[in-house]
């Protein structure tokens, strides 16, 4: 096995223990890789343990690492802040987009996903904790966007995204995660019977999977547990 290989066995293993502690099952939680500013052998090194979902935020970074990994099946994430002259790069080369927090960038991706491919499967990204200079939608100004998202031809929304600060410890992190999860509820309560598949409240990550898995998450964001430290810019 490699390194890559047994670090993905034990973010699996945190995962399964924080689904178990919640009482959920851990089919409920999906792991999405974030192999950001890590090369194609890296990836390949997760693919060949049994990762399929990698999210990444730089743009050009990940359409030319896709375009190296064609030959594999992959499901590819963009978890990156989506600014409207780059919106033609994700609707042509992702499948899922979780950083959606303005009607007009998702007006733009619908109009550019390629009708060939599946409709652009996408989260709401919402500003949970109210940090003033953050991307992501004000809590009370969610349903609406899901609403007006929801009518765009070519996506499909799937549900809430958050990036909360860190938290001193593990009972704050919960504290912030419950606040998404409500909402989530909150929202689904509405649209959910209008809606399929709205099912996915994409949070937590290295630091706090354990929190977000108590609290809801049924999409975990990691990269350092699994790829090591990113080299800083
Ligand atoms: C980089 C990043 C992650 C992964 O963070 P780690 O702490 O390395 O697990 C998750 N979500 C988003 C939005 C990111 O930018």
């Amino acid at each position: 096995m490699t390194m890559i290989g047994d670090n993905l066995q034990r973010v699996r293993a945190r995962i399964a223990a924080a689904c178990r502690a919640a009482g959920r099952d851990a089919q409920t939680v999906t792991l999405l890789a974030v192999s950001k500013t890590w090369g194609v052998d890296a990836v390949r090194e997760a693919f060949a343990a049994g990762q399929i979902a990698f999210g990444e935020n730089y743009l050009q970074e990940a359409v030319d690492k896709m375009a190296a990994l064609r030959d594999l099946p992959l499901q590819w994430h963009c978890i990156g802040p989506i600014q409207s002259n780059k919106t033609r790069l994700v609707a042509g080369h992702f499948d899922w987009a979780h950083t959606i927090d303005r009607l007009k960038i998702a007006q733009r991706l619908s109009e550019q996903r390629p009708p060939e491919l599946e409709p652009l499967q996408v989260c709401i990204q919402v500003n949970i904790d109210g940090g003033p200079t953050k991307s992501g939608v004000a809590p009370q100004a969610a349903l609406a966007l899901v609403r007006e998202v929801a009518e765009l031809p070519h996506l499909q929304v799937r549900g809430l995204m958050t990036i909360p600060e860190p938290a001193p410890d593990f009972a704050a992190q919960v504290a912030v995660h419950a606040r998404a999860r409500t909402l989530f509820e909150q929202i689904a309560a509405v649209v959910g019977p209008e809606l399929d598949h709205f099912d996915t409240l994409s949070m937590g990550m290295t630091a706090d999977l354990e929190a977000a898995i108590q609290a809801g998450s049924t999409m975990v964001r990691v990269g350092t547990a699994i790829f090591g430290i990113r080299p800083r810019p």
